[in-house]
């Protein structure tokens, strides 16, 4: 019989590509979403498979909710993707970020507990708990030291997730997944600005593109081959947590390089910090810096040794950084000019 899968968060990028993923498994696969006014699924719609999900409201912050439906459908797998996912925000709405990301992962453990104890259970767990890095390259033991609220509920929800693999003997896994990106990215995170935003001047539709801290560095894969590095985590016999990373680290302004690259358009970069600026032969500025895009305390380098995971699920990246830019700037490119 077909496996049934419940994952949180559905319409979120990693929920997007994990659905396919599942679904071409032959899995029947539950999205879980919160009420919104916009119900528009583009992502699933992008990949096909907006009708091959079935769809349940769950909030993190209703406990009452998530103990019926996972009454209700008792599923073989939950992925908890669900989260408020960007680092920025959680500095501003940082009672908000720790109820769903910290206190929401256990009011659902609490409800696979009491309804459908046998689920096996991936957490979304994240480099950001690594945060002012105390070991380079980060591992699975290297020790957590967090820079944001996001952080910080995350280490509580990573921590949970053990404790209750550990208390109640439940399936229970966490996967710490450095930045994974893809054309299915939010717009709010650095990557999918930058290539709509080259994108857009190629087009001749902005002038530049505003960033904060150009210097910061980031270990970025493609969300595609991370969302089988989730599913091969539960399809283990003895539950484990897992690095998934490519091992490589890149600074924004090197990304933002490579973008323009993509668009034929080189950039020269002249001042520093604030003033730093980014401009084209015709020596027009593209890029520049403002404070407001800078966070009141910053992770300045990520890069995660995933070799557990490569000996232990045999998984590793397939998509270098090159490809992966290249592939979120033409999908913007052919977005942008299809919206003209
Ligand atoms: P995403 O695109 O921001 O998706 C997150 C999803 O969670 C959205 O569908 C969002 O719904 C939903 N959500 C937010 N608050 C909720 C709540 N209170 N109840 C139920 N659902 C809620 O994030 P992603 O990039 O797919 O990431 C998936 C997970 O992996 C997240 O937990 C994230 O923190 C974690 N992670 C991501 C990365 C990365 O680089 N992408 C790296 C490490 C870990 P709305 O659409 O309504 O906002
Ligand atoms: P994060 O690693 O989950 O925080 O992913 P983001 O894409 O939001 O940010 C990655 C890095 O880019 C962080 O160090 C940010 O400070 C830096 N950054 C620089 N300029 C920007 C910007 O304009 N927007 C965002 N989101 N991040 C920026």
């Amino acid at each position: 019989m077909n496996k049934t899968a419940l994952i949180t968060g559905i319409k979120g990028q990693d929920g997007a590509y994990l659905s396919k993923l599942l679904i071409d498994k032959g899995y029947r696969v539950i999205g879980t979403d919160r009420r919104r006014v916009d119900i528009d699924n583009w992502r699933l719609r992008k990949l096909g498979i907006e009708n091959q999900v079935e769809f349940e409201y769950m909030d993190l912050l209703d406990n009452g909710n998530m103990f019926r439906v996972m009454k209700k459908y008792q599923p073989d797998e939950v992925y908890n993707l669900a989260a408020q996912s960007f680092v920025g925000v959680s500095f501003e709405q940082p009672i908000l970020t720790s109820e769903v990301d910290g206190m929401g992962v256990l009011k659902l453990l609490e409800a696979v507990r009491t309804f459908s104890p046998e689920s096996k259970f991936y957490q979304a767990s994240t480099s950001e708990m690594f945060g002012n890095v105390l070991d380079v390259p980060q591992s699975e033991t290297t020790p957590f030291n967090p820079r944001s609220p996001y952080g910080v509920a995350k280490v509580f929800a990573h921590f949970i997730t053990k404790n209750y693999r550990e208390s109640y003997n439940m399936a229970c896994c966490s996967g710490i997944l450095f930045n994974h990106e893809s054309p299915l990215r939010g717009l709010e995170f650095v990557t999918r600005k930058i290539t709509h935003g080259v994108a857009r001047i190629k087009l001749g539709l902005q002038d530049k593109i505003t960033l904060g801290n150009m210097n910061a560095q980031r270990d970025w894969g493609f969300a595609g081959d991370y969302v089988k590095g989730m599913w091969l985590m539960l399809q283990q016999e003895v539950m484990d947590d897992y690095v998934l990373s490519t091992g490589k680290t890149t600074t924004v302004r090197k990304f933002v390089d490579a973008a323009f690259q993509c668009a034929g358009i080189p950039i020269n970069w002249e001042g520093e910090e604030v003033n730093e600026v980014g401009k084209d032969s015709a020596n027009q500025v593209r890029v520049d810096v403002s404070e407001k895009f800078f966070r009141p305390a910053e992770v300045d380098l990520l890069i995660g040794d995933s070799s557990k995971a490569k000996k232990e699920l045999n998984w590793s990246p397939e998509v270098t950084l090159e490809k992966l830019v290249e592939m979120m700037y033409r999908n913007d490119y052919d977005m942008v000019s299809k919206q003209q």
